[in-house]
């Protein structure tokens, strides 16, 4: 296979410039596609950093929402020891006002959280708070806090029921001035992605559940505190508030699993039902009906509060594992999105080496290789010998394409040799080895070249009386006389010159540019060397041979040939006619040669 491991350089010029033009086109086509293949991609993976980044922001929103919602949820509990701090009387410390005092420290951790939050991570938006908003609450709770401690300080009996009224109410105002700034929230997550309304509202809503159920037994916390009968005024607010609880529990309540089953979330709901809604509204229901007859109640407003803030804890609960939920699902979102971005990522990628992989090696594998194969072809075609290939480096067809051209490249060599041997045959004397009549003619009939002699000199030779040789001495024997004089010839005549045996015993010799005279002493030369010694057969017999010579000079050229041969001839006869063993000149009529 070293035949085809050659340079590149060969080939004919139009090959190579078609060559050349395909492989701009190759080059051309390669950029188009990895153009489109990039621009694609890049469509794919903007697409999918783009929903990464949303996953991203909807995470983030939604997790500093929640901290809104906790909040909320913070100061709404922090009615809790002050209901119970209102009830008791004055003192310096009590478990209900360290519990007040760790429940204030909270809210306040959480409304200066909500003005100054944390740096935004990278690239994420932060939907900031109107601090006005935010400033409005503290004021409210300043307040409400204000009233509730200059009320703890008096007397218990000096406690009016209007003003344990207003103090009760001046705490659910902190609240409510925080709902303002809920509802700002949930128009900035709903504008930035409408999926985020269900779980911002339902959350507020599972927020308000666990308020209203506070506030029910708020709003009778004040006649229970003076140990009077429940105005009608605390019945109707508290009425209002049971009213609008029961609605939001059946709003809110069962859209709790609106992501899928959830166990956690499952049972903090059946516990909210059985925990809240069966024994905590009871206690409220039968401290009402309580407050409706007179002004004994069973329970103390400490009692009442710690009976009945436990079972609001469920409420608290479902709404924390709903926010988890919630949470959890936008973190599977954006893991979700991250993994679309990373396969998006490597699919490109592998797309791109793979494409890359295949534009190369189609160029240097199959291409190339073809347009090597072509200019072999062609070069076969043309009869160069030796066309030049590269040996694709990969590929069995293309080897077996190869392979294949070289059995094509060996059965054209050997065509060529028998049609050289052939050709060989058709002009050579096969007895004597030298050219035969029609080659001779052949060369004869060239014509003439311009820049060469325009004359030619033909000497024709007969052998005398050869049919005596072979009666004599068997036909072998002749052939054996004319292989030795065809012998001697060659010897005698140039090799450029054209020695032929014209038929029979008869020879001749084509001089081109030889002029008369010099024919005619080369004619001479040979009779002389002919019969100078008689011929040796195999068998020892040795034969005298002459030979009668005709020469003749003229035009060269088909044309002229049959003029030339019959004027040669004529002096040939003429010697035969003169004595035999002679030379005879066509334009010499009458000259005798005698050895
Ligand atoms: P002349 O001097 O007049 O030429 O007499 P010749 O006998 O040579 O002439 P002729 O033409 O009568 O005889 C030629 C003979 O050459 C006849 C033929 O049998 C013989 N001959 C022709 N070709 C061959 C050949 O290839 N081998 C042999 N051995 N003889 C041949
Ligand atoms: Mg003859
Ligand atoms: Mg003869």
């Amino acid at each position: 296979m070293a035949f085809w491991r050659r340079s590149r350089q060969a080939g004919n010029p139009l090959a190579t410039g078609r060559s050349q033009s395909l492989k701009r086109k190759l080059a051309a086509a390669t950029t188009v596609v990895g153009a489109c293949t990039v621009g694609l991609a890049s469509m794919l993976m903007a697409r999918a950093y783009g929903d990464f980044d949303a996953a991203r922001q909807n995470l983030y929103d939604i997790s500093e929402y929640r901290v809104l919602l906790d909040a909320a949820n913070v100061l709404s509990a922090e009615r809790g020891p002050a209901n119970s701090v209102l009830g008791e009387p004055p003192a310096e410390n009590s478990a209900a006002r360290d519990k007040l005092h760790l429940f204030r420290a909270r809210s306040d951790a959480a409304l200066a959280r909500l003005l100054a939050p944390p740096p935004t991570p990278t690239a994420l938006h932060h939907h900031h708070l109107p601090p006005l908003m935010v400033e409005r609450v503290r004021e409210r709770l300043r307040r409400a806090r204000t009233e509730v401690d200059a009320l703890a300080t008096r007397p218990r009996e000096d406690r009016q029921m209007d003003e344990l009224q207003h103090a009760i109410e001046g705490m659910f105002e902190a609240v409510d001035a925080l709902q303002p700034l809920i509802g700002w929230q949930v128009r900035q997550l709903s504008a930035c992605d409408p999926g985020l309304a269900a779980p911002a509202l339902t959350g507020k809503m599972l927020g308000d559940v666990r308020e209203y159920g506070g506030r029910v037994a708020s709003q009778i916390m004040a006649p229970i505190a003076a140990h009077q009968p429940i105005p009608i005024r605390s019945l109707a607010d508290a009425s209002r508030s049971r009213g609008r609880l029961l609605e939001l529990w059946a709003l809110a309540g069962p859209a709790y699993n609106m992501y899928g089953d959830a166990p956690r979330l499952e049972h903090a709901y059946a516990d909210a039902s059985h925990q809240f809604f069966g024994h905590g509204l009871s206690m409220v229901d039968s401290m009402v009906a309580q407050g409706r007859l007179s002004g004994h109640y069973s329970m103390s407003p400490t009692e009442f509060t710690n009976r009945y803030v436990p079972t609001l804890e469920p409420l608290e609960r479902l709404r924390s594992e709903f926010l988890n939920e919630v949470i959890a699902h936008f973190k599977a979102d954006r893991q979700h999105a991250l993994r679309v971005l990373v396969t998006a990522g490597s699919a490109t990628a592998l797309i791109l080496l793979v494409l890359g992989y295949v534009l190369v090696f189609a160029q240097r594998s199959v291409f190339l290789p073809l347009l090597d194969a072509r200019d072999a072809v062609i070069a076969l075609a043309e009869g160069r010998s030796r066309p030049s290939f590269t040996l694709p480096a990969s590929g069995r067809e293309m080897r077996r394409l190869f392979d294949a051209l070289d059995i094509l490249r060996r059965k054209l060599r050997e065509r060529a040799s028998l049609t050289e041997q052939l050709e060989h045959q058709a002009r050579t004397d096969s007895l004597t080895g030298l050219l035969n009549r029609r080659a001779l003619e052949r060369i004869a009939a060239r014509p003439a070249d311009p820049a060469g002699p325009s004359t030619t000199s033909l000497i024709l030779m007969d052998v005398d009386r050869f049919k005596q040789i072979n009666d004599r001495h068997g036909h072998p024997a002749g052939d054996q006389v004319l292989r030795a004089v065809a012998d001697l010839m060659r010897d005698m005549v140039d090799p450029d010159h054209a020695l032929a045996r014209f038929g029979g015993e008869e020879f001749a010799v084509l001089v081109p540019g030889a002029s008369a005279d010099e024919a005619a002493s080369l004619a001479q030369a040979l009779c002389a060397a002919i019969c100078a010694e008689p011929i040796r057969l195999a068998d020892g017999t040795r034969l005298p041979v002459t030979a009668s010579f005709g020469v003749t000079t003229g035009l060269s050229g088909a044309p002229h040939w049959p003029r030339l041969f019959a004027a040669a001839d004529a002096a040939m006869y003429r010697a035969k006619a003169e004595g035999r063993n002679c030379v005879r000149r066509a334009d010499a009529p009458a000259q005798a040669v005698d050895h």
